[in-house]
């Protein structure tokens, strides 16, 4: 990083002064600083603040604080679990779909009747044309029923 290239951020300025930065990053940060006064100056605040910092008594708390966390975990363990409620299916829920269903079986039972009744209708009107040409001419005699109309019996 050469002093012409954009500053480095603070986060990175200060995981040098804590020795956290990878080599290549390190020493491109390092020739960064070595050229320019600004990050020059917030690397010296922030080592002196590091020397600060460690020069500050160690101030042990009176309290285990651990021990307060685990107590009040037990105690959060020990509670009652508020209960799942069963998934049940209410009619309001099921009326859609059961309503859907009586209509589309309705529907396929009324276009299936129709087809079928349908085919007669329109076999009819064929069977009476055809009538003319049997054996028995129009208006002949039948010397039994059963002779003039073959086909119904
Ligand atoms: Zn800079």
């Amino acid at each position: 990083m050469s002093p012409a290239e954009k500053c480095p951020r603070t986060v990175a300025l200060s995981a040098l002064v804590d020795d956290e930065l990878v080599e290549p990053a390190r020493v491109a940060l390092d020739a960064h600083v070595a050229g320019c006064a600004i990050c020059a100056s917030v690397l010296a605040e922030f080592r002196q603040l590091r020397t600060s910092f460690a020069a500050l008594p160690d101030v042990a708390p009176g309290v285990d604080f651990a021990s307060l966390v685990e107590r009040r975990i037990a105690a959060a363990a020990d509670l009652p679990k508020p209960k799942l409620r069963a998934e049940r299916w209410r009619w309001w829920q099921v009326a859609p779909a059961a309503l859907g269903g009586a209509l589309s079986l309705s529907v396929g039972t009324y276009l299936g009747s129709a087809l079928v009744l349908g085919s007669q209708v329109m076999a009819q009107p064929e069977a009476l044309q055809m009538a003319a040409f049997t054996a028995n001419p129009p208006g002949a005699l039948c010397p039994a029923l059963q002779a003039c109309n073959p086909t119904r019996r």
